[in-house]
C-alpha cells in the first residue's frame, strides 16, 4: 500500500481552490507519481496535474495525515492584489469624503409592478429639453429629486429580479443600500415578497415599502401593513421604524413621496459617504458583448473617481476605459462614487457582480486579470468535475462507448448562452447517456476553452459557439487535440443537432466546408462600385461568388454575405491563394472595416456515417 508518497502528522498545508496533486506535491515535497498512486489505491483516477475537487483534495490529506486547508477565492484575490500593493480595505482620509447617493434595488413579488415603478420613476426625471428622457438601457440610472431645498441624487439598479441581487452578493459585491419592496395592494404579501425581504435582511440593507396599484378598487393598503407586521416590519404610523408608502405607478402617483421616503431612510440609517480621492473601485452591474462596440459594462464606482483612459480591472476582464456614457448616452469625463457608467474598452465581457478596479498601469490591470482567469478556470474546472472512480470508469470500458456528451458553451451573450443551455437540459435523454456543461462564457472561443475541453475528464468536450468564432490559431489548436467545435447562430438548430447527437441519430446532411479566410487591411469607396475592401488572404483561398461571413473580434458580425467581385491588382480574379492581397466587394454586409476577418465557404454533401 505504501507508494512512497510522505506522511504528515498533522501540518497543516494551504491549498487553493482547484489546485492539482502536483500543486500538493510540491507543498509536501513529494513526487506527484507518487499521490497519483495514492489516489489510485483511494480508489480515483486522477492525473497530476488535472485540478481537483475540495473532497479530493481533503481527502488526500487525511490518508496522508495533513491537515488541508482550502483557500477561498476571496482570500486569494485579496492576496493576489497584495502583490500589487492594492489593498481595497485601506484606511482613507476622513477630510476627504463626500456624500453620495443612495444606491437603491427595487424587488418584490413577479406582477406587483417592479418594472413599472422604475418606468415611471425614470420618468418623473425628464431633464427639461431632452424629450425622450433616459433613453440608453444601461442596468442603472440615477434621478434627481429636491429635498429640503437640496438637489439630490439617488441611483437605481434597474435590475430587477432577486437573482441579480443575491448573485452580485454571492461575488461580494455589496452594491445596494436601499431596497424598495414592492408590495400590491390588490394581492397583498406573497411568497416572493417573503423571499425578497429575506435577502434584504441577510444583506443588512433597510427597506422602504412601496404599496402599489392603490388606484384599483380592490386596493387594500392596510392589509398590506397589517401583514408585513408578520414579518417585522413595522410601519412608522404604527410606531414602528418601516417607512410605507401608497404609491400607482401606472398612473404615476405617489412617487414623489417614495422618493422622498427613500432619502430619509438613508439619512436617518445611513452613513452615506465615500472618498473622492483615488483610482475607482465598484461594482459591475450588468455586461454583453455588442456587435460594434465589443464589450459593454455598466459599472457602479463605490470608491474613487473612474475617468476615461483609466486603466481597469473587472473580474477576468481588462483593458482601458475607451468611452464612459450615462443614462441618455451622453460621454462622461468623470465618474464619482455611486455613479453608474456604460463603459466601453474593455478586453472581454465581465460577470455581473464583479468588482472592480483602476490601476496606474495597464500593465498591472492585464496582470490581475490574467491571473483570476487562470484560477477561475481552474475553479471551474474543480466544481464541474464529476469524479472519475474506477468503477464508472470501468463500465463505460464494457459498454465500449462514450456515455457522456460533455459541452463547453460560448456564446456572444450571457443571455444567448443561459438560453441555449437551459434548453439542452431539457431534452429528454436515454438514462445512460449524461449531458454535461463544464464551462460556459461569453466571447469568442479562446485557447482555454479548447484546454478545458482537451483536458476534460471523461470525454473530450464538445465546443459550442453560438454567434462566435474561433481564431486560426485556437482552429489549429483544437484540430490537434481532437476537440470539436460546432457552431450555430440559431438555438433551435443547434438544440437539434445536440438532441440527434444524444440519442446517436445524427444524420449528416451538408456541411460547411471552409474554403479560407481573408483580413480586411483597407477599405475604400468608389463612386461606381462603392466599398472595396483590400484584403490579405490569410489561410486557403478566396473564391469569387463564394458564401462568406464577416468576423469581427472573433464575433460574427454578418452572415449571408457573398464575395460579389474579386480582383487581383486590375484584373478579376476567379480566386485568389493565401498570402496574396485582393480587392473585393461583398454583397450582403455594407460596413466592412479594417481588421474584420472575411471566412469563406461551401456547402458540401457530408458523407453519412
Ligand atoms: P413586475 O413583474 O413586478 O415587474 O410587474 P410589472 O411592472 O410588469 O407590472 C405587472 C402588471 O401590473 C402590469 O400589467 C402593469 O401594467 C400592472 N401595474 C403595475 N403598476 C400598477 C398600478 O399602479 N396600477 C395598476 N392598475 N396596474 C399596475
Amino acid at each position: 500500500m505504501s507508494s512512497g508518497a510522505p506522511r504528515g502528522q498533522g501540518q497543516e498545508i494551504r491549498l487553493s481552490r482547484g489546485a492539482s496533486l502536483s500543486d500538493f506535491a510540491d507543498k509536501i515535497n513529494a513526487n506527484p507519481g507518487s499521490l497519483v498512486q495514492e489516489m489510485f489505491n483511494l480508489g480515483e483516477m486522477v492525473t497530476a496535474t488535472q485540478s481537483c475537487s475540495d473532497d479530493t483534495l481533503l481527502l488526500l490529506g487525511e490518508h496522508l495525515g495533513f491537515t488541508v486547508s482550502i483557500v477561498s477565492p476571496e482570500d486569494e484575490d485579496r492576496e493576489l492584489l497584495a502583490q500589487f500593493n492594492i489593498d481595497l480595505d485601506a484606511a482613507v482620509d476622513e477630510s476627504r469624503l463626500v456624500t453620495r447617493p443612495p444606491v437603491v434595488t427595487v424587488m418584490g413579488h413577479v406582477d406587483h409592478g417592479k418594472t413599472k415603478l422604475l418606468d415611471a420613476i425614470r420618468k418623473t426625471n425628464v431633464v427639461a429639453g431632452e424629450a425622450g428622457g433616459i433613453t440608453q438601457h444601461i442596468g442603472a440610472y440615477q434621478v434627481h429629486y429636491e429635498h429640503n431645498g437640496e438637489d439630490r441624487a439617488i441611483t437605481f439598479l434597474d435590475t430587477p429580479g432577486h437573482e441579480a441581487f443575491t448573485a452580485m452578493r454571492a461575488r461580494g459585491a455589496q452594491v445596494t443600500d436601499i431596497v424598495i419592496l414592492v408590495v400590491a395592494a390588490d394581492d397583498g404579501v406573497m411568497p416572493q415578497t417573503v423571499e425578497a425581504l429575506n435577502h434584504a435582511k441577510a444583506a443588512e440593507v433597510p427597506i422602504v415599502v412601496a404599496v402599489n396599484k392603490v388606484d384599483k378598487p380592490d386596493a387594500n393598503p392596510d392589509k398590506v401593513r397589517q401583514q408585513l407586521t408578520d414579518y417585522g416590519l413595522l410601519a412608522e404610523e404604527y410606531g414602528g421604524d418601516t417607512m410605507f408608502v401608497n404609491v400607482a405607478a401606472k398612473p404615476g402617483i405617489g412617487i414623489d413621496e417614495l422618493l422622498e421616503a427613500v432619502l430619509l431612510t438613508a439619512d436617518a440609517s445611513l452613513e452615506l459617504t465615500a472618498p473622492i480621492d483615488g483610482p475607482a473601485q465598484g461594482a459591475v452591474v450588468e455586461s454583453h458583448l455588442d456587435k460594434g462596440r465589443g464589450a459593454v459594462s455598466t459599472v457602479l464606482v463605490q470608491k474613487g473617481t473612474l475617468r476615461a483612459g483609466d486603466s481597469i480591472v473587472a473580474g477576468g476582464a481588462h483593458g482601458r476605459v475607451r468611452a464612459m456614457l450615462d443614462e441618455n448616452g451622453n460621454t462622461v469625463a468623470e465618474a464619482f462614487p455611486a455613479r453608474p457608467v456604460l463603459v466601453l474598452g474593455l478586453t472581454s465581457v465581465p460577470g455581473a457582480g464583479d468588482t472592480f478596479l483602476a490601476a496606474e498601469e495597464d500593465r498591472t490591470v492585464r496582470q490581475i486579470a490574467e491571473q483570476r482567469q487562470a484560477r477561475r478556470r481552474a475553479a471551474s474546472f474543480a466544481n464541474s468535475r464529476t469524479r472519475a472512480t474506477l468503477e464508472n470508469l470501468m463500465e463505460q470500458l464494457k459498454e465500449g462507448e462514450k456515455t457522456s456528451l460533455t459541452l463547453v458553451i460560448k456564446g456572444d451573450s450571457s443571455g444567448s448562452v443561459e438560453a441555449l443551455e437551459d434548453a439542452l437540459f431539457k431534452i429528454e435523454i436515454p438514462d445512460e447517456i449524461q449531458l454535461k456543461v463544464i464551462h460556459r462564457g461569453v466571447g469568442a472561443i479562446t485557447e482555454s476553452d479548447v484546454n478545458l475541453a482537451s483536458a476534460s475528464s471523461d470525454a473530450t468536450a464538445t465546443i459550442i459557439g453560438f454567434n462566435v468564432r474561433a481564431s486560426n490559431k485556437v482552429k489549429d489548436m483544437a484540430d490537434r487535440a481532437n476537440v470539436e467545435i460546432r457552431y450555430y447562430s440559431v438555438i433551435y438548430q443547434a438544440i437539434e443537432e445536440i438532441e440527434a447527437a444524444l440519442k446517436g441519430l445524427l444524420k449528416p446532411e451538408y456541411e460547411e466546408v471552409e474554403l479560407g479566410t481573408a483580413e480586411i487591411r483597407e477599405v475604400f469607396r468608389s463612386s461606381k462600385i462603392g466599398l472595396i475592401a483590400g484584403c490579405l488572404v490569410r489561410t486557403g483561398l478566396i473564391r469569387r461568388n463564394a458564401k462568406a461571413r464577416i468576423l469581427r473580434d472573433g464575433t460574427v458580425v454578418a452572415e449571408n454575405v457573398t464575395i460579389s467581385s474579386l480582383r487581383r491588382f486590375k484584373d478579376d480574379a476567379t480566386e485568389v491563394r493565401e498570402g496574396f492581397e485582393c480587392g473585393l466587394t461583398l454583397s450582403g454586409f455594407g460596413s466592412p472595416q479594417v481588421g474584420d476577418v472575411i471566412e469563406t465557404f461551401e456547402m458540401r454533401e457530408k458523407p453519412r456515417a
